[in-house]
């Protein structure tokens, strides 16, 4: 390992190691470090991705896909399900997806940065920034026992939901409580189940604040976990809602691993970029605040972020970096905005009116069941939803 690189990734999860990809592809000398043992695993995630939210991010490789999804189909407090027509979902809510295999996904990702010229170590914890006169000129990091300081022209902190790069370079990190979901998940076997459908369960009972899920791996394993506000949830963990779903649908399930992990339903945080240190990811609060969905928001800001790193070593000034924030609203950030308004409203709605809304959308053919039509029937029990609606002019 060199004592000097150009950028420093740190953290090698989907964000970081498209953002080494991208910065070493630029001609940058790029070192991408990963305190885990493994890339990719621990696995904390369902894996769930939208095809199209993945177009023109990498090409899926077959080995990636555990499993398709062309259905889902939500579940109101009192059990009647609607199936919306799939094709006539916002990409970023959700559509035809497929369940990945994150260890297998990550690895591949880590390792085409690799290929295009990164270095990279694991079991390298990054404990803190190289700070002279002020100014941040690399990180101080723990590699195998041994103590390490890399000098980088930029830091880009890809560190995840505990992020910690943002905060050393005096970024405000803090994450509202309030936004932060819960969210806990187990993989199962030795069940039967529809391998193309995804289901969505709404209501105090099963997700208070959120949504349960059933993300198939196939017709008798499946990712099924749930996201809830913590603040509805009281004193019942995440986790206690998944022992109790699985209990009441799947008894005798084989439960192969259980995770457990924040997600930051919140918009983007104001300050991504800050002289030489820019962050991505679910360090920057880039998950998709209606579903909950980091692996391709996270990687599309990487591509970004790891494209202004080089070109701002190519140009010798850290003014290109300065584009990173402004690309990514107009990609994302925007629309994060006008989704996080639009979750804020439907995951408050009382058991009483998913059920109310949850008939509505009984009644119409599946063709009419469309994000369009959801709003619709949600505007009539909340109209203060319009307000947000008009605010981000989308829908
Ligand atoms: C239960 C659950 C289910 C989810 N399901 C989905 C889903 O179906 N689809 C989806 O799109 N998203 C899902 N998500 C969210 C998704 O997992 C994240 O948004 C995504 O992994 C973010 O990628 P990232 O690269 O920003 O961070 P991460 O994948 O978290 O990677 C961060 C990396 O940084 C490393 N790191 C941290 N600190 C340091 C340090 N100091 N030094 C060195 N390395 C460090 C970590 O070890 C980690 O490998 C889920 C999350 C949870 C909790």
């Amino acid at each position: 390992m060199k004592r000097s690189y150009d950028v420093v990734v740190v953290g090698a999860g989907p964000a970081g190691s498209m953002s080494a990809l991208h910065a070493a592809k630029g001609g940058a000398s790029v070192l991408l470090l990963e305190k885990d043992r493994d890339i990719g695993w621990p696995v904390r995630c369902a894996e769930g991705v939208g095809i199209e939210s993945m177009k023109g991010v990498v090409d899926i490789r077959p080995e990636w896909i555990t499993n398709r999804i062309d259905r889902f189909r939500i579940i109101a407090p009192n059990g009647i399900a609607g199936e919306p027509d799939i094709d006539k979902v916002d990409p970023d809510i959700g559509g035809r997806g497929y369940i990945l295999n994150r260890r297998l996904f990550d690895y591949d990702l880590a390792m085409m940065a690799v290929e295009a010229g990164a270095d990279l170590r694991t079991k390298a914890y990054v404990h803190g920034l190289l700070k002279s006169n002020g100014s941040i000129e690399g990180v101080n990091v723990r590699v195998q026992h041994r103590e390490y300081q890399i000098k980088a022209k930029i830091i880009i902190g890809a560190d995840g939901v505990e992020s910690r790069v943002g905060k050393w370079a005096g970024i405000d990190t803090t994450t509202n409580f309030e936004f932060m979901a819960s969210a806990a998940q187990m993989t199962l076997a030795k069940i039967d189940i529809e391998p193309d459908l995804c289901e969505f369960y709404v209501g105090s009972r099963y997700a208070p604040g959120g949504y349960f899920w059933i993300f198939p791996k196939g017709p008798h394993e499946a990712n099924v976990g749930c996201a809830v506000d913590p603040k509805r949830s009281k004193t019942k963990k995440a986790i206690d809602f998944v022992w109790d779903f699985v209990e009441d649908k799947f008894p005798d399930a084989a439960i192969m691993s259980t995770v457990a992990g924040g997600i930051p339903a919140e918009p983007t945080l104001e300050t991504i970029v800050k002289e030489n240190v820019l962050l991505v990811g679910d360090a920057a609060h880039q998950a998709n605040p209606f579903n909950g969905g980091g692996i391709a928001s996270g990687m599309k800001a990487g591509i970004i972020a790891g494209k202004v790193a080089a070109e701002a070593i190519k140009t010798g000034s850290l003014k290109a970096l300065n584009s990173y924030p402004k690309q990514w609203n107009k990609l994302l950030g925007r629309k994060h905005r006008m989704l996080f308004r639009l979750a804020s409203t439907i995951y408050s709605l009382s058991d009483e009116t998913y059920n109310k809304v949850g008939d509505i959308l009984a009644d119409l053919p599946p063709e009419k069941l469309t994000l369009r039509h959801l709003i619709q029937a949600v505007l009539l029990h909340k109209p203060s939803l319009l307000k947000d609606l008009f605010i981000f002019g989308r829908f």
